[in-house]
């Protein structure tokens, strides 16, 4: 395993546009800090919008020679990229673990998750398609063909540094688009990291251009409003998304939208309760609770509550805070002060409210923005905790009568991004699929997330779709020929 010193060593700390790694324009550079510990890991080059308007040139120019390499070629670059990934999987590992929190073994799983975009879409790459047909009055030819969109400008959150960027750029490099990335501030050195992973793939320059800054609306704003930008494509909470959409009207730009999640879980009475425990403690736990597909509030039978909620609670107080590099940590700091002090004043907020605490309910003392596990109970269906994205590992548990009260219950919000639901009722279930508001829904399942699957929310929790068949379609646009009927003889 490599050490801290030697990784940071290792990681690229530029900009990086047009093939080169580069200081910011104006030579600024930002602090990257450790959340378990506060202190500083790296100094990484802080864009500024001349930087952004020379990344997005690159871009732009690059696309022709691009678009017309061959899909082998393409698919070839992703396929070695997925090797070189999983070949240096301990320092993405170890990457992510230092500059966003979540425990070793946790990192190690982004990485194998985060690195199957790339296979992924290395076998989509020569499976683009288009069609040739005869028009209903057997006269015209019809001829469709799929085209690459064009230069893309990706800004990606800080919980998944590496996934969140791989879901946008292996879709985008199979389809033949260039790209901007400005990942997040608070983790910029993983997208770097990947960077030069591409590089040594053999992505040629201009492709992928990398902008990591601390002025994410300065660098990207103008950026968005250029004609040469085709699509932007965004992962992070709605109210940033709302505005992104709101400022790509002007060109009418073509947006993907991976937006906030409130998903509910749902324990019916005749689940199988041991795993729904199992399920409960993966969707709520995973990331420490920092991921949109998080567990947000737990809608329980009220037959079966009080079973569920101790052998959950029971589940979640064997969890150990420490820094992720602990090979005892199952739970890592929160991403940041701000973070932390949020679900404090939700679960502050909540037993104002009248919930009980049933485990934890604090802040853990510094370094570090370390939050105990909680598990909330008699939850009222009204406390504010459940109308809002905790982020974090606290579970506020609720009872309900019936299924139509549970379905109501669940679908009581703006979001849809995803659900879970323990039963053992095929109907139910079935019933379930049809009548959740939601992208995607996971049945005895408390992990739905995978690279074969369309990833996305419906209402505000987003636009279009990561992963499976629909990710490369994002980046692809329809055109249709029209051709004069080829047998007139006239
Ligand atoms: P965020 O504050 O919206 O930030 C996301 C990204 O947007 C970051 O790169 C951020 O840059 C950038 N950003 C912020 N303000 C911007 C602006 N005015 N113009 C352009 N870019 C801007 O979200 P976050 O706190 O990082 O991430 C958590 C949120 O992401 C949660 O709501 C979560 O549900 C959502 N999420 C959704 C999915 C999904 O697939 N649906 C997946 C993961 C996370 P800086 O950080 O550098 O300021």
């Amino acid at each position: 395993m490599i050490s801290e010193a030697e990784l940071l060593e290792r990681i690229p700390t530029g900009l990086h546009i047009d093939g080169r790694w580069r200081e910011a324009a104006n030579g600024g550079r930002f602090d990257v800090t450790d959340p378990a510990t506060e202190l500083l890991l790296a100094r990484v080059a802080d864009a500024s919008p001349e930087d952004g308007a020379a990344a997005l040139d690159a871009a732009a120019r690059a696309q022709r020679d691009w678009e017309r390499t061959a899909p082998r070629e393409r698919a070839e670059i992703l396929r070695r990229a997925f090797d070189l990934v999983t070949a240096r999987a301990d320092e993405f590992a170890l990457a992510m673990t230092l500059e966003m929190g979540k425990p070793l073994a946790e990192a190690r799983g982004e990485v194998a998750y985060g690195a199957e975009f790339l296979r992924w879409f290395s076998e989509e790459a020569p499976r683009v398609a288009g069609r040739y047909a005869t028009a209903p009055d057997g006269r015209n030819r019809l001829l469709v063909v799929k085209r690459p969109v064009g230069p893309c400008l990706f800004i990606t959150p800080w919980n998944f540094p590496l996934a969140m960027a791989t879901r946008k750029i292996a879709p985008a490099i199979a389809a033949g688009c260039t790209m901007v990335l400005k990942p997040a501030a608070l983790t910029p050195l993983t997208a770097l990291l990947l960077t030069q992973v591409l590089e040594e793939a053999g992505l040629p320059a201009g492709v992928l251009n990398v902008i990591p800054t601390t002025r994410a609306g300065a660098v990207t704003g103008p950026l968005i409003k250029d004609s040469r930008l085709r699509k932007l494509s965004f992962t992070g909470s709605t109210e940033v998304g709302r505005r992104l959409i709101a400022d790509s009207a002007d060109q009418v730009l073509k947006v993907s939208m991976e937006l906030g999640g409130n998903a509910p879980f749902l324990v019916f009475e005749d689940a199988d309760i041991d795993a729904a425990v199992e399920g409960a403690v993966l969707a709520k736990m995973r990331n420490g609770g920092e991921a949109c597909v998080a567990a947000n509030r737990f809608l329980v039978h009220e037959s079966v509550a009080e079973e569920f909620s101790e052998a959950f609670t029971a589940r979640m107080a064997a969890f150990h805070p420490a820094r992720g590099t602990d090979p005892a940590s199952t739970i890592g700091p929160m991403v940041d002060a701000a973070t932390r002090d949020k679900i404090v004043s939700l679960v502050d907020g909540a037993v104002e409210d009248g919930a009980r605490i049933a485990l934890g309910g604090s802040a853990l003392p510094g370094p570090g923005y370390f939050y105990r596990p909680t598990v909330l109970v008699d939850v009222p269906a009204d406390a504010r905790i459940l109308d809002e994205e905790i982020f974090g590992p606290v579970a506020p548990i609720t009872t309900f009568r019936d299924e139509e009260q549970a379905i109501r219950l669940a679908n009581a919000t703006p979001f849809g991004l995803v659900c879970f639901a323990y039963t053992r009722d095929l109907d139910r279930a079935l019933r379930l699929a049809e009548d959740l508001e939601t992208g995607m829904l996971g049945i005895n399942a408390g992990v739905v997330s995978n690279p074969a699957a369309p990833f996305g929310g419906v209402k505000q929790s987003g636009l279009g779709r990561e992963g499976g068949i629909e990710g490369i379609e994002e980046y692809l646009e329809t055109r249709y020929v029209g051709i004069a009927d080829p047998t007139r003889k006239d």
